[in-house]
């Protein structure tokens, strides 16, 4: 049964439908902002009952060798169980269109590589291009991406545990009613889980799926109760 509620606009969500996903995660491997390990951000997302996690270091794609290093060696130790999803993807600094010194982070998923910092406009174009889903991170923090709805992205952080999530559902009421809407933990240290995540349909299982079911808007922003 649930043991918290969906946020979105489906307010009859049937819980059997859905996984729960941790979308936006980082470690000390990849982020320097982090201090989480690969090995506790598994344990920790597994046990406060999600099936699965994306990886969205700064810049940093993990490869897919070391994806299914580390996913072998968290079932081998039983930190999650056999069919945890770990999803690769990244959080990337877009430039605004003049070029300005004013940034916007957004989560970047199916990208086979690691990207550098980018206009906004250029990102929006390579992802069209590439069949990249992009996702407005933490829209409600000074370093979310300002007026992101006015870009061809995908999804936004409607929950996140760090920013202010009343702001994000006015903006969204009056913006944002076409795009995928998403809750997150943003983790970076062991003992942030646990608040919210994104509910994926059943049978979410590869990083393609992940990006239809954003690009489809088939998510929803889901809170843990405490
Ligand atoms: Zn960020
Ligand atoms: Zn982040």
């Amino acid at each position: 049964m649930a043991d918290g509620e969906s946020c979105g606009k489906n307010e009859s969500v049937d819980y059997h439908d859905w996984i729960k996903i941790s979308p936006h995660c980082h470690t000390r491997v990849y982020s320097r902002c982090a201090s989480i390990t690969q090995w506790n951000l598994v344990r920790a997302v597994s046990q406060a009952g999600m099936d699965g996690l994306i990886l969205t270091e700064h810049h940093n794609r993990w490869p897919d060798s070391k994806i299914t290093e580390m996913r072998d060696h968290c079932i081998d130790s039983g930190y999650c169980r056999e069919n945890f999803l770990i999803i690769p993807g990244q959080e990337i600094e877009a430039r605004d269109p003049e070029n300005k010194l004013n940034y916007g982070h957004v989560l970047v998923i199916g990208a086979d590589k690691s990207l550098i910092e980018m206009n906004v406009n250029d990102l929006c174009g390579l992802a069209e291009k590439e069949g990249w889903a992009l996702v407005a991170a933490h829209p409600g923090q000074v370093s979310g991406l300002s007026r992101f709805w006015e870009y061809p992205i995908h999804g936004f952080e409607l929950l996140h545990r760090n920013q202010d999530n009343h702001y994000v559902r006015r903006l969204a009421e009056d913006h944002c009613s076409n795009l995928a809407k998403l809750g997150s933990d943003d983790i970076h240290h062991l003992g942030h889980e646990g608040h919210y995540c994104t509910l994926f349909p059943k049978g979410t299982k590869t990083e393609q799926d992940i990006i239809q079911a954003i690009k489809d808007r088939m998510t929803e922003p889901y809170k843990f109760k405490r």
